[in-house]
């Protein structure tokens, strides 16, 4: 069995802002299956359906986002009825990916798209998502799913059944938001990157949660540029004390730092660059199968860890990996 990790330090801090974003989950895809999705539904002038398989992650008892894995087309045999300003699925189709996530445990999102100025699901969608929870809740139950729409203008998302609404987040080489960004007023002390960004880009980079595993010298690097850059979450992973050889390479630490867990002085040194920042920290190892799901929960992760890395071990919880190694 494998030993509990230390969380040592949950910094968060109390500014309402963060707090209101703690507070959304998310359905997150990689920002190449977004654009696909969104060009593919909407280039009919019907209403177009796909599915997408994923998982939900939950913790301390609260959905923390939906993480999509899988598309699934529709092929035009499988809609029971499909015009411009409806489309139904074909019931056995619905049984079909129902059978599908019963057994896997998967989250299924069912995406549909308004090709008509309509950003928000409409009252026909309310009643076809009520009949649609109340047999995937006996179908699978304890599972959590999900409804996307996709429309010229958004892509909205809630939890299916509970009106709960989800976040869309694309991750890749690019950020995409599918709701607004809200509109709260910048912090001065970004305002040369807010001119490179711009404000919206700059909001982006504070919802981001960054894990970071190795804090040794190129990943306190790595997090002071994060610290710099303005994202809003980071959660750092190392099994590792500061020691007085490591002193020359750690950004930030110093002799005071020596025996801290190298998590710890990190921690210490992304407040002192931002301290809206909210830090997690885990001390311990990623290598530990209970660390490494911890990682579920964010947006990128750095991997720059010295040790030999399994191939399989994070990829096994099945994360859209955005890494980088040395
Ligand atoms: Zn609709």
């Amino acid at each position: 069995m494998e030993p509990k990790p230390r969380f040592v330090v949950d910094i968060f801090s109390g500014h309402r802002e963060s707090v209101s974003r703690i507070a959304m989950s998310r359905l997150v895809l990689t920002a190449e299956l977004l654009t696909q999705l969104r060009t593919e539904l909407l280039e009919a002038d019907h209403e177009t359906c796909a599915i997408l398989f994923g998982r939900a992650v939950v913790k301390g008892g609260r959905l923390v986002r939906v993480v999509v894995r899988e598309l699934q087309r529709i092929a035009e045999a499988d809609y029971q009825q499909r015009s411009g300003i409806a489309a139904q699925l074909n019931p056995n189709i619905v049984a079909a990916v129902a059978q599908r996530a019963r057994k896997s445990g998967e989250s299924i999102v069912f995406v549909h798209s308004h090709p008509f100025a309509l950003n928000e699901f409409s009252s026909i969608d309310d009643a076809g998502e009520k009949k649609l929870s109340e047999f995937l809740v006996s179908r699978t139950p304890g599972v959590i799913h999900a409804n996307l729409l996709v429309t010229p203008d958004a892509t909205i998302a809630r939890v299916l059944g509970s009106g709960e609404p989800l976040e869309v987040v694309g991750v890749g080489s690019r950020l995409l938001w599918g709701g607004e960004t809200d509109s709260s007023v910048g912090d001065p002390a970004f305002d040369r990157q807010v001119r490179v960004f711009g404000e919206s880009g700059q909001q982006r980079l504070r919802k981001l949660r960054v894990g970071i595993v190795g804090l040794g010298g190129t990943g306190s690097i790595v997090l002071e540029q994060l610290a710099h850059l303005g994202v809003g979450k980071l959660l750092l992973i190392d099994p590792d004390v500061v020691e007085r050889t490591n002193l020359n390479r750690l950004v930030g630490a110093s002799e005071s730092d020596i025996s801290k867990p190298k998590v710890e002085a990190s921690a210490s040194l992304a407040k002192r660059i931002n301290p809206k920042v909210c830090v997690e920290t885990i001390f311990s190892s990623v290598l530990l199968a209970s660390v490494a799901e911890q990682l579920v929960d964010t947006d990128f992760i750095f991997l720059l860890h010295r040790f030999p890395w399994k191939p399989g071990r994070i990829e096994s919880i099945r994360l859209p990996i955005f890494s980088a190694r040395y």
